[in-house]
């Protein structure tokens, strides 16, 4: 296909999470862009997402962070608790929101997508189209991106086509892909149980579980343990989490009671094996799962694809020429994301611990620290959710804050 004015200036591969950002962020500038998705339909896939300040001020950046401000369900005490229900730390919505200036969302993740699908004009989404890169594309050359027999140029391609990335083995043949984390998960949106409860996770030998509410009166479960890749229970996943966690603290047995066998999506998780030496190549930017896949400890993923999202269309309003604002793209966000993918990894190994001494040790050292200071437990997203991006006018997370500007350290409680 030759280049013409009907060409878009933007092409997104993927309409996850970070492409969809993606979209609108561009498209809100101004921009020609398409989405090709390779799924039929941008259907209510997956399960519960939790957004932390960082990226809900990105989404302010496109309009959306009051929207999905709104939706948060979590006002109470929460905390990290033990099989037997022992609490080990406490901490609350409003120290998370003093903390990184902003509340904590939980959210499903098919919510926030159609949120952003239906900022997009319409037709700006092709379903069925997996696409691959022909060519990233030069300074003096456009990119190129082949779907089925048809072959798009671009003056930008935003590859956003998730933890196995097509792109990503295009553009970086040498890098090793992502490999897995050691644990599988699970994860469930059900209707509320009857039992009181407060939102938590809890962690076993080798084993966690976390509840947090929806704002719908829903609540997302979500579960983990360290097995073994490619497993899958015979009998249904239901029915593993019922061996697994049916004997736990309230409100565990409620929610797996109010579960059918339907409900519960199970995922070997992946992570990179080593940072990609850029998120550009040519004309393409790498983004979000493509770029930096994550374990889900510090529930970042999502998180940092928004960010990236947010950030990359920030330089390329900044800069005439797309080679310049993708390589600036990627000194922004392959040192932070790189980062935090190290921290996601290092909380994966102290979640998964399955010795029971290592368990013991762990949890003593939670308490103590629980009891020098409530809240400490925020400390996991220090320097994370108290990110905001270029240009961000502090009108809206702020509300939830205790104080005024930036400052290093972030919050905790893990939205889901
Ligand atoms: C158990 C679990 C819990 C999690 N909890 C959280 C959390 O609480 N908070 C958080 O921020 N993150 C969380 N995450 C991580 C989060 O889900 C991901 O990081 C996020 O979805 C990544 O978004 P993405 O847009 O990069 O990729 P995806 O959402 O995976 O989207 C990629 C899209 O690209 C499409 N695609 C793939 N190949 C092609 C192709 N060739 N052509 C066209 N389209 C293609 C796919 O169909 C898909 O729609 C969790 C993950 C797991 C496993």
């Amino acid at each position: 296909m030759s280049e013409s004015r009907s060409q878009p200036s933007a092409l997104v591969i993927g309409a996850g999470i970070g492409g969809l950002t993606a979209a609108v962020a561009l498209h809100q500038q101004g921009g020609r862009v398409t989405v090709l998705e390779r799924a039929p339909a941008i259907e209510a896939v997956g399960a519960g997402l939790g957004l932390t300040p960082n990226s809900l001020r990105a989404l302010d950046m496109i309009g959306l962070g009051d929207t999905v401000r709104s939706m948060r369900a979590w006002t109470a005490e929460g905390g990290l608790r033990t099989p037997s229900g022992r609490w080990l730390s406490h901490t609350s919505q409003d120290a998370a929101a003093a903390r990184f200036k902003g509340p904590f969302v939980a959210l499903h993740r098919a919510t926030l997508i159609s949120l952003l699908h239906s900022r997009l004009p319409a037709g700006a989404v092709r379903t069925d189209a997996a696409a691959e890169v022909a060519d990233p594309g030069h300074a003096d050359r456009r990119a190129r991106v082949r779907s089925g027999a048809q072959e798009w140029e671009a003056d930008l391609v935003v590859a956003a086509d998730g933890v196995h990335s097509p792109a990503r083995s295009v553009l970086f043949p040498g890098s090793p892909g992502p490999r897995y984390a050691g644990f599988t998960a699970w994860r469930l949106v059900v209707p509320a149980p009857e039992v009181a409860y407060a939102p938590h996770e809890t962690w076993g030998r080798g084993v966690l579980w976390g509840t947090q509410p929806l704002h719908d009166g829903r609540v997302y479960a979500y579960a983990a343990a360290a097995v073994p890749a490619g497993q899958r229970a015979p009998d249904g996943e239901l029915a593993e989490l019922r061996r697994r966690f049916g004997a736990w603290h309230d409100p565990v047995p409620a929610i797996l009671d109010a579960a059918g066998p339907g409900d519960v999506l199970r995922n070997d998780v992946h992570q990179a094996a080593a940072p990609l030496p850029a998120y550009h190549r040519g004309r393409v930017a790498l983004l979000g799962d493509a770029a930096h896949a994550m374990p889900p400890t510090l529930g970042q993923g999502g998180n940092q694809a928004v960010e990236d999202a947010v950030v990359l269309a920030h330089h390329v309003a900044q800069r005439a020429d797309v080679p310049d604002a993708v390589a600036a793209y990627t000194r922004d966000r392959l040192p932070r994301t790189s980062e935090v993918v190290r921290r996601a990894i290092r909380v994966g190994r102290l979640v998964t611990l399955t010795s029971a001494p290592a368990c013991a040790l762990r949890d003593a050292a939670v308490a103590a620290v629980n009891r020098l200071g409530p809240h400490l437990a925020l400390r996991a997203l220090d320097g994370i959710a108290d990110w905001s991006p270029p240009g961000h006018q502090d009108t809206s997370g702020s509300r939830d804050s205790s104080s005024d500007g930036r400052e290093d350290g972030a919050s905790a409680a893990r939205g889901g």
